[in-house]
């Protein structure tokens, strides 16, 4: 074991090592390497470090570079050091952290995260969490307490009795909705497609003047961060709209929510903690590995009735019991690595990270707009839409060439028709070196 560890130890070092100068999208070479790993289930065992070598060796150069500090499509943040470093303690743990009992660590981690998120985000010190693999299940957390709630309160118990015969629930979101949270809809049998759609403007913010008259059980679900332009919904006027039709508030705020942490950002939260709940990533901008997104929820009732189980041999203990509040039952301790990363960064290396990152997307946007490039959104955040007119061949042909380059990654966009080149700065690796880099590389192809 000792050396197996300590053989994964230094190749991961040395993967990490490489990242400065290796292209960031794995090259076609690498990737006709990708078959090696097909071929028959072996009869027989193999030792762990030949396993290990073949990994490092087909797999490590096939990995796309999103720990690296020039990886900028989708919303992708690297891992920082401690939380790399809490997970593969964690690993070496083994929890299942399901069950206070099988995890009293993982318990404790988890309540204390959680009371650190509560703080950082700014919402209300006395709403429940849960610990997801990602934001569309956070949401699905979240909304099955809505479900709870809503029906309850209209006589009817969901959990019991299912949908078929319930009353109807209408659910509003916005034209730029993202679709994980439709799917999440799908999956509660709330509808991916009967919804209601309330139109936005430019930057894809609903309008608070364009919601219907609201009657009977109804879930409001804002936007906190579009995945194109970075932009907040206005909670500050709808929330306060809607006071008195009982409906429930849910936040997506998958990249967004964590604008709360910098003192700098958080004005782009306003009127967001008079929601009912929120889903957020991990993963996302508080840089932990994957899989991990945090559902919270004001009415910690709801959230439990509609999750939890019982069965006699589910003890009962002092602890939070962290399988009350999630889908899931048995699951790795992702809390480790939240908290290990809060521990690490603190209050202040949290907001530093926002602030910087953002700081980088506004400076690549004056400097791509310098050189005569057009930026279609207002970036109040972390994410850059750039314009290479009005072709989608010519924009696609352009970032083709960009990823092809290797220097950095970055993808393509509709954004509200037009064709763009979405950049999103979401790793505290990235330096400015790394922008100065990538900037080059991305001038050098738009001229062509
Ligand atoms: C990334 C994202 C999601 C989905 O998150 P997963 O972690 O992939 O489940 C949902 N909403 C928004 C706004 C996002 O950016």
């Amino acid at each position: 074991m000792d050396k197996l560890l300590l053989d994964t130890a230094r190749r991961a070092i040395a993967y990490l090592d490489g990242l400065s100068t290796r292209a960031v999208k794995p090259t076609s070479e690498a990737l006709t390497n990708l078959s090696r790993f097909d071929e028959p289930l072996p009869e027989h065992p193999t030792d762990p470090l030949a396993v290990l070598e073949l990994l490092d060796s087909y797999g490590s150069p096939t990995t796309v570079a999103s720990a690296g500090g020039r990886h900028f499509g989708f919303v992708v943040g690297g891992s920082l050091p401690a939380a790399l470093s809490a997970n593969w303690m964690a690993g070496a743990w083994d929890q299942n952290a399901g069950l206070a009992v099988l995890s009293p660590l993982a318990a404790t981690l988890e309540t204390i995260a959680l009371r650190w998120l509560l703080d950082v985000l700014r919402l209300p010190a006395d709403t429940s969490g849960a610990f997801v693999t990602g934001a569309t299940m956070a949401s699905f957390t979240a909304l099955a307490a809505a479900r709870h709630h809503l029906l309850a309160e209209a006589g009817w118990d969901v959990e019991a009795d299912g949908l078929f015969g319930a009353p109807p629930i209408t659910v509003i979101v916005g034209e730029e909705v993202h679709p994980s949270l439709l799917k999440a809809l799908g999956m509660l049998g709330l509808g991916r497609q009967r919804v209601v759609r309330i139109p936005v403007d430019n930057q894809g913010r609903m309008r608070s003047t364009a919601f219907p008259q609201i009657k009977g059980p109804t879930i409001v679900c804002l936007q906190a961060g579009n995945v194109n332009t970075g932009a907040f919904d206005p909670a500050h006027e709808i929330i306060p709209s809607l006071r008195e039709t009982k409906a429930w508030v849910h936040v997506d705020g998958a990249f967004g929510l964590w604008a709360a942490a910098s003192p700098a950002y958080a004005h782009l939260l306003e009127g967001y903690s008079q929601a009912d709940s929120w889903a957020t990533d991990g993963h996302k901008w508080l840089n932990v590995p994957y899989d991990s997104g945090l559902a919270f929820v004001r009415d910690e009732a709801s959230q439990r009735s509609a999750l939890s189980i019982s069965a006699p041999y589910l003890l009962q203990g002092g602890l939070r019991e962290p399988a009350q509040f999630t889908p899931e039952g048995s699951r790795r301790a992702r809390g480790v690595e939240i908290w290990a990363a809060l521990r690490s960064l603190g209050r202040a290396g949290l907001a530093d990270l926002i602030e910087r990152t953002c700081h980088y997307a506004q400076y690549m946007a004056s400097r791509l707009q310098e050189a005569g490039l057009l930026i279609l959104n207002q970036v109040v955040l972390n994410q850059v839409l750039v314009s290479f007119g009005t072709d989608a061949a010519t924009t696609n042909r352009i970032i083709e060439e960009i990823q092809q380059d290797g220097i950095c990654w970055v993808g393509p966009t509709l954004w509200q028709g037009q064709p763009a080149m979405r950049l999103s700065i979401s790793s505290w690796a990235t330096t400015e070196e790394d922008i100065e880099h990538s900037l080059e590389a991305i001038l050098r192809r738009s001229r062509t």
